[in-house]
């Protein structure tokens, strides 16, 4: 199929992908690069789910991801780009990746990209930790190198058992007595259970790499998302704004003969003798419904939305599983276009801040804070964009009787804690928005606005975690649900796992 069909509905292809989030756009990418007739359905108007961008006043905003990691050579998005080859987006590292402060602490603690300054920092910052560093490193070390060797996980047939098998090595096994153990059983080992601001720091980060805090978060899973901000991997900027990754996704399944369509949502997925066979689709253009025949479904939705989609089709088991799931999180979110005057001369692009020891990092209590830098293209002269996020309890804004009023108390405490950081910040506003799980829910279809996967906890990590394969055969599930977890390089590496599975399915 070419784009002169873009505009009649396609009735027949191989492969449905359902969602242009990142997960979806870099399976679809990558399945019409290596030769599937790839159709990309996605129900917003722009690609890039909760990684796209919108624009007001001059100002162009990122809607909920605003850093990338896995642009490094050798990175996840750097091999799916040379891959597909086209040309990465342009970014620049962060460095520091982020500054964490804690509570009526005037100095931050900075996560340096070099990482001999980043072991200096922390232990200047927290005195006495040194071994548990450098068990965190170790696991790192040894975490990575498995990654290196592509293991498939989680195995679900025994011929993925065998597989994944052959990719130990006996050094792996070293990893093994960690496997079902947390982050803050780590810092029990080393007699650190106590030391409240390590505590929370490592709260902070791990919160926003895995949505739960060190007494949830797998050590493996944490130790991996503690290491990534050093060279030679590290987190990255984007020139322009977060929309270029989708862009240049679009572009190369273009490239590649795949078809993208905004605007239409499935809303059932049907099955013919146990098998995945196609899509009905809501055009919200026309408001027509039709139909596609597939052989092959990529569904780049959160788990939760499958059993809907699926009806009757999913197993038993599979559904009480995803009934068991914890709950996810929501996200709140203030976009603030201000003068520059109240950004502080050398803002680092990424901040982070706790305000109150007992309290959550959520709801107000935590930001995570995102700056445009100048020259970047966010924000017209003279000007930037700050982006302030927390997480929330989702369902409770789905609820929420007062929802408006609520939105807006939300909207003033982050701008007013926010003002602690940025001089006479409400002096220097030009525009204010905010998104809610309300918002998330409607402009990406994440059921109650849920965001950030299922949470990589020890019972749902690595051989736990949720698979691309679904109970229904030819109907496979990508995106932050799947193993490894949340962030554009996360669901890149599930749809680059999806591509292989799909492929050896069909081969
Ligand atoms: C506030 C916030 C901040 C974040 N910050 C970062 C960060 O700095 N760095 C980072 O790496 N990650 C960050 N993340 C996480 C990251 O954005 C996500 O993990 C990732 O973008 C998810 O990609 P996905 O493809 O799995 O899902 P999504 O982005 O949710 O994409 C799924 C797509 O499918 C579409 N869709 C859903 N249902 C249907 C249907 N029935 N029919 C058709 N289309 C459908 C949706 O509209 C959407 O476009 C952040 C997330 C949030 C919310």
């Amino acid at each position: 199929m070419t784009e002169k069909t873009a505009g009649r509905h396609p009735r027949d292809c191989q492969v449905v992908v359902i969602g242009a989030g990142i997960g979806g756009l870099t399976a679809g990418a990558l399945l019409a690069a290596r030769g599937f007739d790839v159709l990309v359905l996605e129900q917003a108007f722009v690609p890039g789910g909760c990684a796209s961008t919108f624009k007001r006043r001059g100002f162009t905003f990122d809607v909920g991801a605003t850093q990338v990691a896995g642009l490094e050579p050798g990175g996840v998005h750097e091999r799916i780009f040379r891959e597909l080859g086209v040309e990465p987006p342009a970014a620049r590292p962060c460095d520091p990746a982020c500054a964490v402060y804690l509570p009526q602490e005037t100095e931050p603690i900075c996560l340096w990209r070099d990482p001999e300054r980043w072991r200096a920092e922390r232990i200047r910052h927290f005195p006495g930790s040194e071994r548990f560093w450098a068990k965190l490193d170790q696991l790192f070390e040894l975490s990575w190198d498995f990654n290196a060797r592509e293991p498939l996980l989680p195995p679900v047939r025994p011929e993925e058992y065998l597989a994944l098998a052959a990719k130990l090595r006996p050094r792996t096994l070293l990893t093994l007595p960690y496997a079902l153990r947390t982050v803050a059983d780590l810092l029990s080992d080393y007699k650190l259970a106590d030391d409240r601001r390590l505590r929370r720091f490592l709260d902070m980060q791990l919160k926003l790499y895995s949505t739960v805090e060190a007494n949830q978060t797998a050590a493996l899973y944490g130790a991996v998302s503690l290491g990534m901000t050093c060279a030679p991997r590290g987190l990255f900027h984007l020139e322009g704004s977060m929309q270029t990754l989708s862009d240049r996704l679009v572009e190369a399944l273009r490239r590649h003969n795949g078809r993208l369509l905004t605007g239409q949502k499935v809303t059932a997925i049907h099955t013919r003798h146990g098998l995945a066979a196609g899509v009905t689709v809501h055009d919200r253009r026309s408001g027509r419904d039709w139909e596609v025949r597939a052989a092959q479904i990529v569904a780049n939705v959160p788990v939760w939305s499958l059993p809907e989609l699926t009806g009757a089709a999913l197993t038993k088991n599979y559904r009480e599983r995803v009934d068991k799931l914890p709950e996810a999180p929501g996200a709140f979110v203030a976009y603030l276009g201000v003068r520059s005057e109240a950004v502080p001369a050398d803002c680092p692009p990424h901040l982070q801040f706790l305000y109150d020891y007992d309290g959550p990092v959520a709801e107000n209590n935590s930001l995570f804070v995102s700056v445009s830098q100048p020259g970047d293209g966010r924000a017209p002269q003279g000007c930037s964009t700050i982006i302030a996020s927390s997480f929330t309890d989702a369902k409770a804004w789905g609820a929420a009787a007062d929802y408006t009023a609520m939105k807006e108390r939300y909207t003033r405490t982050a701008i007013e804690l926010l003002g602690r950081y940025f001089p006479d910040l409400e002096a220097h506003l030009v525009h204010v928005e905010a998104a809610t799980p309300c918002t998330f829910e409607h402009f990406t279809a994440r059921p109650h606005g849920f965001v950030g996967g299922i949470g990589q906890r020890p019972s749902q990590f690595g051989p736990f975690s949720l698979s691309n394969r679904t109970p229904v055969e030819n109907l496979w599930l990508v995106g932050d649900s799947t193993h490894p977890g949340e962030g554009t390089a996360g669901v890149s590496y599930s749809a680059l796992n999806c591509v292989k599975l799909l492929e050896a399915a069909v081969s």
